[in-house]
């Protein structure tokens, strides 16, 4: 299963790996072009080590500045 972002609705959506169209590799990511299971339209996904290293780093970055902030007031 993979989770998606529905660009027609707006809404995550769960699509089944039956619903992968095609894959192709990017330098940062991996472009996964999937069936929407809302609107039968095909979306881009894309997923991939580096992306979600990003996504982690931003998250741990909120994390700590949330902290500094907690500790400073
Ligand atoms: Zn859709």
């Amino acid at each position: 299963m993979l989770m998606i972002t529905c660009t027609v609705t707006g809404n995550r959506e769960l699509a089944s790996l039956d619903a992968v169209r095609s894959i192709a590799n990017h330098p940062d990511s991996i472009a996964v072009t999937v069936t929407c299971p809302a609107c039968g339209q095909e979306h881009v996904h894309r997923t991939g080590r580096r992306l979600d290293e990003a996504r982690r780093a931003r998250a741990v970055e909120v994390a700590v500045r949330r902290a500094v902030e907690l500790t400073s007031a």
